[in-house]
């Protein structure tokens, strides 16, 4: 008989074997991420049909859905920063201009991030209207990286004379 016991899916630690239910499945009492515990049927679990809480997993759903309007911004300065075939990487990476490394081994953290700055920024976080808010992200010091801090979102005006302003 499989044991599961301490193992891990998605976001459920397997605590022990509990009762079957009527149709005769083996359960298992499990623990979320956040502490809730559940029973679940092992089959959903050792399928992955079943990862997490609702609660947790909705929360994670949205965090993704909000940093997906992100994604080219991200893979822009992915490329421009660290792909040496990039048409840009000359005025970027070439320059010594790099990305946060914790951003590169995980660009969603670099998109949930900017979701962040956009929340500061324009005091929402939906970000139905990127895209067309006038809005693009900029480096604060035009000498110095894609990081935490040297981040904000100007307009194309503002961006213009800070790049002046540094020269
Ligand atoms: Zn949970």
């Amino acid at each position: 008989m499989m044991d599961i016991t301490d193992n891990i899916y998605g976001l459920w630690t397997v605590l022990e074997e509990v009762e079957r239910d009527k149709n005769n499945n083996r359960m298992w009492l499990v623990v979320c991420e956040c502490g809730d515990s559940h029973v679940r049927r092992q089959s959903n679990l050792v399928n992955g049909h079943t990862q997490g809480c609702f609660r947790c997993i909705n929360a994670s759903r949205r965090t993704y859905e909000r940093g997906k309007p992100f994604s080219v911004t991200v893979m822009n300065c992915l490329g421009r920063c660290t792909k040496k075939n990039n048409p840009r990487y000359k005025d970027y990476g070439g320059r010594g201009i790099s990305i946060c490394p914790e951003w590169i081994d995980a660009p969603g953290e670099f998109r949930l991030y900017l979701v962040e700055l956009w929340y500061e920024t324009v005091g929402t976080h939906s970000l139905k209207r990127y895209g067309q808010h006038d809005l693009t992200l900029d480096r604060i010091d035009n000498e110095s990286h894609y990081e935490p801090g040297n981040l904000r979102f100007t307009t194309m005006a503002e961006q213009v004379y800070n790049s002046r302003r540094y020269k």
